[in-house]
């Protein structure tokens, strides 16, 4: 499907030549930008580029141009992200709200069973976390038909891309500064990015919070993260603007390394940790064997931070999205009726798979529909006749693996052309976009710190895909053009 320029055919009249010819010219200068500037990413091709920095890089997959946004919708977006964050903070506190809604989905799914599990001890031994941190992002399409914003999800751990994504909205203030003029697009529209300092402020005060200047901020990772330099980026602004020192661990290391003193302290490598900052740990892959729920357990034990803590990140499954939006759940949560109006507007169709007549409409049309399992990262998602097929046997077989699933009603953004790159290989295509408010939520027991939207992610994907991620390869990054 996709055209790759380069291999294009003669474009039958001069304008269309003039257009590709500048089409050329900026795609070289973005992939000169973002080499320049550390828009990258570890290449799939090199072995060693997950895991030593500076070696295998390429750079990050990027939208051409910004995608035309209509700014009542991305101030509606902004305004969100502050309710979400305190939505999450309290339904991270009704622990029996929590363990209810997906006690079905715990019989049938080990990964959320063992999240549970280690939230079930907590509440146990009453364990209380003074100071919560939450760096969050939700996710949106707007749907073409009523034009109306709408939630894809709202993530609790691992937001990626606070980094990369402010320089993807530098390297397009860049090109319009230049070309703008040719292309009749103005710089002055591509809204300021400023997610990676807003997250290292709310980081970094959070680290203040917790009181010991010697201690430091760990990041939990993956062995391999070809998406490092997204990381990095975060870590060097603290250190850079905040004089705050990040260490990189994997769960199997602090398991190895980790120890808590008597009074919760947690102790790595002879260093006090203020702060565990999640970048791994919400796929079942970052849990190989029983040591990295060991580490897991650690971390939720001690009196460090944790950003995020167990149940911010049982918060944000897909699970109690969909609990959340059954009628007069957000009331027992928030009691500000325009916020609870505000987020219900932004609420997708969400249903539970308990009901046959449920899942006999999503049989019936299985194109207007996604079948979404409690997993993150993208790829994980189930859609048209693959749905249809699994539905129909689990109904038959009565089985309980559809408590594991949520349905979602499935949105269709606008499509428009767009000029993706990756690898340095052009590709243009009708693509469809998605987009993120980071919001970033600081509280120490009864002060809130910070509560704030705090910069944004623009991804654009061909519109023929139906995931979304682009780490999983499915997605460049973009960001937004303000009409
Ligand atoms: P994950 O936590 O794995 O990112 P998402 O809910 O974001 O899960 O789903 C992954 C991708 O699937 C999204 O980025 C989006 O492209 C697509 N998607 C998810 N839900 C919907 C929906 N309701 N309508 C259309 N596309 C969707
Ligand atoms: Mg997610
Ligand atoms: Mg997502």
């Amino acid at each position: 499907m996709d055209d790759e320029i380069h291999n294009s055919e003669t474009p039958n009249s001069s304008c269309d030549s003039i257009l590709q010819e500048i089409v050329q010219k900026l795609v070289y200068e973005a992939l000169v930008w973002s080499s320049l500037h550390g828009l990258l990413v570890g290449d799939k091709q090199d072995q060693r580029s997950g895991e030593v920095p500076g070696v295998g890089l390429v750079h990050a997959p990027f939208a051409l141009l910004p995608k035309s946004f209509p700014r009542s919708h991305w101030q509606q977006a902004c305004e969100l992200a502050p309710i979400f964050n305190e939505l999450v903070d309290r339904v991270s506190l009704d622990g029996k709200f929590l363990q209810e809604s997906l006690s079905r989905t715990k019989k049938v799914d080990t990964f959320t069973s063992r999240l549970l599990d280690i939230h079930s001890k907590m509440l146990e031994i009453n364990k209380k976390e003074d100071i919560r941190l939450g760096l969050h992002r939700s996710d949106y399409m707007l749907d073409s038909q009523t034009k109306d914003l709408r939630q894809i999800e709202l993530n609790t751990i691992s937001s990626s891309f606070p980094g990369l994504s402010c320089l993807v909205g530098k390297l397009h203030k860049y090109l319009l500064n230049h070309y703008g003029n040719h292309l009749g697009l103005d710089s002055a529209q591509v809204p300021e990015n400023t997610a990676v300092f807003q997250y290292a402020e709310a980081l970094a005060r959070a680290w203040k919070e917790f009181n010991n200047g010697r201690a430091v901020i760990m990041f939990v990772v993956q062995k391999e993260e070809r998406n490092m330099y997204d990381q990095h980026w975060l870590s060097l602004t603290l250190k850079e603007k905040y004089g705050v020192m990040t260490i990189r661990k994997t769960l199997a290391e602090i398991n190895a390394d980790g120890r808590l003193l008597e009074d919760g302290t947690l102790i790595i490598d002879d260093q006090v940790v203020a702060l565990v900052y999640f970048r791994a740990g919400y796929t079942p892959n970052d849990y190989p064997s029983e040591s990295e729920w060991h580490a897991r357990l650690l971390v939720e034990q001690s009196s460090a931070i944790k950003c995020p803590s167990i149940s911010y990140h049982l918060a944000g499954t897909k699970k109690i999205q969909q609990e959340l939006a059954r009628d007069n759940v957000l009331e027992r949560f928030l009691e500000n009726k325009d916020d609870i109006a505000k987020l219900r507007k932004c609420f997708a169709g969400l249903w539970n798979l308990d009901n046959s007549n449920v899942i006999d409409n999503a049989v019936e049309r299985p194109d207007l529909f996604v079948l979404k399992p409690q997993r993150e990262g993208g790829g994980n998602n189930i859609y048209g006749e693959d749905m249809k097929e699994v539905l129909l046997k689990w109904k038959r077989e009565g089985s309980d693996e559809l408590s594991a699933y949520i349905l979602m009603q499935r949105i269709f953004p606008a499509v428009s052309p767009s000029i993706m790159v990756r690898n340095g290989v052009i590709h243009q295509d009708n693509a469809i976009s998605e987009l993120g408010i980071y919001g970033a939520y600081l509280r120490n027991k009864d002060k809130v710190v910070l509560n704030d939207h705090s910069g944004y992610l623009m991804r654009t994907k061909v519109s023929s895909s139906n995931e979304g991620g682009v780490a999983a390869g499915f997605a460049v990054l973009d960001s937004v053009y303000l009409t």
